[in-house]
């Protein structure tokens, strides 16, 4: 248990507690605080146990709070696609600037949207290049880069799993 509060494991989040008995704050082993001295820390399974036992939830990382962490982060990892779908972006680059391992931004994102970041970029992209398409006379292959993709081919195969047709047959329709 001291390493994963150590390594800020979150994936133990909910199954045990940290209490410090110098502060009587109690903690989520994904805490971002500062780590308290080992002495100081004791572990509980139920929070229940470390309530009655007098400490007092981290404001920081709320561990009497089930579920707000998490729609904080699905809503942090959407601004920063809506903000930054221009640009190439890896997991890893989203997963570094919401703070958390690209293993567990996927998982979550997942679980609270039913999509993977991936996906719902790709939703972005290809609606802001749906609204190009009928609203610009740009060319498909600028569209494609200025909305962030990479490869035609990619653009492509993309827009019409999404829109069901391609980006030339999608712009005719508007005409
Ligand atoms: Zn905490």
């Amino acid at each position: 248990m001291w390493e994963k509060i150590i390594a800020c494991d979150r994936k133990y989040d909910g199954l045990f507690y940290t209490a410090v008995k110098t502060t009587k704050i109690y903690c989520r082993p994904s805490c971002r605080s500062r780590k308290p001295k080992k002495t100081n820390v004791s572990f509980y399974l139920d929070i229940n146990e470390v309530e009655q036992a007098g400490f007092r939830a981290c404001k920081r990382c709320q561990p009497e709070v089930e579920h707000s962490p998490h729609i904080g982060l699905v809503r942090k990892t959407i601004t920063f696609l809506v903000n930054h779908y221009k640009q190439q972006l890896v997991l890893q680059d989203i997963a570094d600037h919401v703070g958390v391992s690209p293993y567990y931004l996927e998982r979550l994102f997942k679980q609270e949207t039913a999509e993977t970041p991936r996906t719902y970029l790709e939703k972005i992209r290809v609606d802001k290049a749906a609204y190009l398409l009928i609203s610009t006379d740009q060319t498909n292959l600028e569209i494609c880069y200025e909305v962030g993709f990479q490869s035609p081919s990619n653009f492509y195969r993309v827009f019409r799993r999404l829109k069901s047709c391609s980006p030339s047959e999608y712009r005719d329709l508007d005409r």
